[in-house]
């Protein structure tokens, strides 16, 4: 049996009409950058993630490099990125010449530890970026009250998790000051090319990200400040507007399949539960979880962009599984502080050890909507038959 890691085709089949006519519509408008379709969009994620504003820009690594213009970010300034995540969250701060300071990984989420933040601040540090990695809300509310504290700037990188909760019901990009996401293609809401959303409830900050997305020209060829081109294209628009209403089923598809792994996993011996802080030595593959639950018992709303395990022969299990038709990836086999490019900062190995034990032992395995259930217990029967023989 073949299990890819992602299907994008039916999803595409499922919605062909909607999806042909929406880009046909954008070549017959002969309106190709910004104009109606990607002001549409805008509102209608305004509504959908409870925020004042939306802006829509040319790709996720771009709303996260605009949002750090936005708030003037400027050469040798500080900003506090996890260890772990995807190379953009740190890769847009060197950019602006400033100095990605990172900081190590929850255990558990895989996000940043709030607890370790405070000891990197110092008066240089004007951002705080924490990542909802995998599809999880990373822990805001000791993020925000430290940022509030030290008077810092949070930009979310909810890349891999438009309309996650955290566990207080607040959609995640919407709880810091901006807001970061992305519709490539293999995110829980992709687009058909490079596309990317800023949401921000800040009047100011609105006003200027709409200028920067322009070459910050205002009016027109009058620039009192720089920006750069991060217009989002009408036809990508217009794909996520055929999309979006189906999101919020995706997203319930990807979490009945994240729970019929973990009960399989568990029915199999593999894991006793899920809820465990750490590596534990009775179990041999630690199960993903939704995690900070609240007074009332809420937990995060995970989306599950990624369904990661951790097992200590992640090399060999990979391998084995891709021998038997069944693609997982490693996300991210590297954390930042042991990147080439990143040597200069002066870290080294040893100095993050939970973003390194996520790096060595970390695999996502298929959890896309559309899976079939006897795909997902032929990937836990194997993975079994890796084990245990
Ligand atoms: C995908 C991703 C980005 C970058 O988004 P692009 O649209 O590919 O530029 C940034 N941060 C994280 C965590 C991501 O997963």
């Amino acid at each position: 049996m073949k299990v890819p890691l992602l299907d994008l085709k039916p999803q595409y089949q499922s919605l062909k009409k909607e999806l042909d006519e929406a880009i046909l519509k954008v070549a017959g408008s002969q309106y190709f950058i910004l104009g109606p379709e990607v002001t549409k969009m805008e509102e209608e994620f305004c509504d959908f993630l409870g925020s004042k504003y939306a802006i829509g820009v040319s790709s996720g690594t771009d709303a996260l490099l605009l949002a750090l213009m936005a708030i003037d970010l400027k050469p040798g300034d500080e900003v506090i990125v996890p260890a772990y995540s995807f190379f953009a969250t740190a890769g847009v701060v060197s950019r602006l010449n400033a100095v990605p300071v990172f900081v190590d990984s929850d255990p558990v989420t895989f996000n940043i530890a709030p607890g370790k933040i405070e000891e990197k601040i110092t008066s240089k540090t004007k951002a705080i970026i924490p990542v909802h990695l995998y599809g999880q809300s990373a822990d805001m509310e000791p993020v925000m009250e430290i940022a509030k504290q030290h008077n810092l700037k949070v930009i979310e990188d909810g890349a891999q998790a438009i309309s996650a909760q955290y566990k207080d019901g607040r959609c995640t990009g919407t709880i810091g000051d901006i807001g970061c996401y992305s519709f490539f293609p293999s995110k829980n809401l992709g687009c058909y090319g490079d596309g990317g959303l800023i949401v921000t409830n800040d009047d100011e900050l609105e006003h200027i990200v709409r200028i920067k997305r322009v070459h910050g020209g205002e009016p027109k060829y009058y620039h009192k400040v720089i920006g750069g081109n991060f217009r989002l294209d009408a036809l990508q628009a217009a794909v996520i507007r055929v999309k979006l209403p189906h999101l919020n089923d995706w997203s319930e598809k990807r979490r009945k399949n994240a729970a019929r792994y973990n009960q399989l996993f568990i029915d199999a011996g593999l894991s006793e539960e899920t809820g465990r802080t750490g590596f534990d030595e009775n179990n041999r593959v630690l199960l993903p979880e939704a995690a900070y639950e609240n007074i009332n018992g809420l937990k995060n709303y995970h989306i599950y962009n990624q369904y990661i395990i951790r097992i200590e022969k992640r090399d060999k299990l990979k391998q084995f599984l891709t021998d038997n038709d069944i693609s997982t990836e490693i996300y991210y086999p590297v954390p930042f502080h042991l990147q080439e490019c990143f040597s200069g900062l002066g870290y080294k190995k040893g100095d993050f050890p939970n973003a390194e034990t996520a790096g060595d032992t970390s695999l996502a395995l298929p959890i896309y909507p559309e899976l079939k259930d006897e795909q997902l217990v032929y990937v836990v029967d194997k993975i079994k038959e890796f084990i245990i023989g």
